[in-house]
C-alpha cells in the first residue's frame, strides 16, 4: 500500500474543487513525477508535475518544526534552513 504524501494538493483547474484522485502516476525521464488526476466534483481529467522526492542531508540542513495549533496538515510548512551557505551550495544539496 502506498504511503500518502502531505504534499498541498493542486486544485481542480476546472472548477477549483480542493480534493481530487490520482489515476495514474508516470515518472518523467528528467525523474519527475507526473500524474494524472481526476476531479472529485466535476470528473475533469489533468496532469500534474512533482519534482524528484530527495532526501535532506542533516549534516547540512536544519528542519524547523513550528508549534502548530489545530492546523489542517495541508497548511503545516515546515522550514528547511541550511546549516552554512558553503555546506548548502554542494553538489548533494536539496533543491
Ligand atoms: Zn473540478
Amino acid at each position: 500500500m502506498p504511503s500518502r504524501t502531505n504534499y498541498p494538493i493542486p486544485s481542480c483547474p476546472k472548477c477549483n474543487w480542493k480534493t481530487n484522485r490520482v489515476k495514474n502516476t508516470y515518472y518523467s525521464d528528467d525523474n519527475r513525477i507526473i500524474r494524472y488526476r481526476e476531479c472529485d466534483d466535476c470528473q475533469w481529467k489533468w496532469w500534474t508535475v512533482q519534482n524528484p522526492e530527495s532526501n535532506v542531508d542533516i549534516a547540512k540542513f536544519k528542519v524547523q518544526i513550528p508549534t502548530w495549533r489545530r492546523t489542517h496538515k495541508a497548511n503545516k510548512q515546515i522550514k528547511i534552513v541550511p546549516l552554512s551557505h558553503e555546506q548548502a551550495n554542494t553538489k548533494n544539496s536539496i533543491n
